[in-house]
């Protein structure tokens, strides 16, 4: 059997990682600035996450969520307790996407309505009405086009009122600052303007923080710059540091009935020993502290760049705006320097997601490869 070919690849064989680096089967070392697309937040094989996994592993690796799992209920309270978020309840699944499939059902049963307003260059994954509020057209097939979805451009307040007065719309869902579409963020007003519209209409307003979330920002969620409560928020990537787990946090004030939501592997024994793992250590080690002394030192030396080159995100979620197309300069600081990076959908903009726990070293060898590459 081949592969189902669907991915173009770099011609690198990762067969090991430790902390902000990954080798290769030559032994070559690699800079990890792109954690996987977001994921690895803690740092590649952190010790209190192996052992951690190891043990849940040596007691019990799955059951049903038919029984009673005590560990979900503890990842609940420390996310609850570390976010700054107790006013939600959790529902465990496995990935971003259906994180927001999930949370899209969810506000579309608490309103009985079903349109959705999205914003241009948002992506929210590729099941079906998640990709319906993604904006790309070439991974939405026929039936994903079903779904009611209205795409705004972010920062029209208008555009979204005249949407909202129309009584059909179950949820806005908006990414505070864009991941794959390259890093935009609008602004505090148009935020605010969007949650008080959400709640004028009895519409839903998921934030989600699938890349954003878990302390990527600085903050532990994007959305906590402004003040504002979303119904519901949505988390993955950054959650299980490589395990794959993702998360829907339903505010309190909608109720869940059994059967409503449901997944054979979410919310399994080592999904959440692997999210205890990460809260502990985001925790311990202040990694959300520490993502903002990283930006502060990023900007210093991105500045020294030239006017050209615009840093875009917050945090550890960031982005080089270089002006041409990073394509070939990606290939050069994986082949030339051994440094891995990101692309968006924006062409223009290099985007750097490197683990929580990088540091000004790590940064002085990617701008030192990037001033000889630009
Ligand atoms: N939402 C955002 C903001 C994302 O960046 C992504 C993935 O890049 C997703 C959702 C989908 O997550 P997954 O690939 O785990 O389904």
């Amino acid at each position: 059997m081949k592969l189902f070919d669907v991915y173009p690849l770099y011609d690198v064989t990762p067969v090991k990682a430790q902390g902000c680096y990954v080798y290769d089967d030559q032994g070559t070392a690699y800079l990890d600035l792109y954690g996987g697309h977001a994921v690895i937040s803690i740092g590649h094989g952190h010790p209190h996450y192996i052992e951690k996994l190891k043990k849940q592993m040596d007691a019990i690796s799955f059951y049903s969520n038919a029984v009673q799992n005590p560990l979900q209920l503890a990842v609940a309270q420390k996310l609850g307790a570390l976010s700054g978020c107790g006013d939600y309840n959790l529902f465990f699944c496995n990935s971003g996407a259906e994180a927001n499939e999930n949370a899209l059902k969810v506000a579309s049963f608490d309103t009985d309505r079903s349109r959705v307003v999205a914003f241009k260059n948002s992506f929210h994954g590729r099941t079906s009405a998640a990709v319906a509020a993604t904006d790309n057209l070439t991974i939405i097939a026929p039936i994903n086009a079903q779904h009611k979805v209205s795409l705004h451009d972010l920062g029209d307040t208008l555009q979204l009122e005249k949407t909202l007065q129309k009584g059909d719309c179950c949820a806005v869902i908006l990414e505070f600052i864009q991941g794959v579409g390259g890093l935009d963020e609008s602004t505090e007003v148009f935020y605010s303007e969007v949650a008080a519209l959400c709640t004028k209409f009895g519409v839903k307003l998921i934030a989600d923080e699938v890349q954003s979330g878990f302390g990527r920002t600085g903050d532990f969620f994007a959305f906590q710059k402004y003040k504002i409560t979303p119904d519901i928020i949505t988390i993955a990537k950054g959650m299980g540091n490589g395990f794959p787990v993702g998360g829907v946090l339903v505010h309190k004030s909608m109720e869940a009935r059994y059967g409503m939501l449901g997944t054979t592997f979410g919310g399994n024994h080592l999904a959440c020993a692997a999210t205890q793992a990460v809260l502990e250590v985001i925790e311990k080690e202040e990694l959300m502290h520490h993502a903002l002394e990283m930006e502060t030192y990023f900007r210093e030396k991105a500045s020294k760049l030239g006017d050209q080159v615009i840093v875009k995100g917050r945090g550890l979620m960031l982005g080089l705006d270089v002006g041409y197309d990073v394509s070939s300069l990606r290939k050069k600081l994986i082949y030339n320097h051994h440094i891995f990076t990101g692309g968006a959908k924006n062409k223009h903009v290099l985007r750097i997601l490197p683990p929580l726990t990088v540091t000004k070293q790590h940064f002085d060898e990617f701008f030192n490869a990037l001033k000889q590459e630009l």
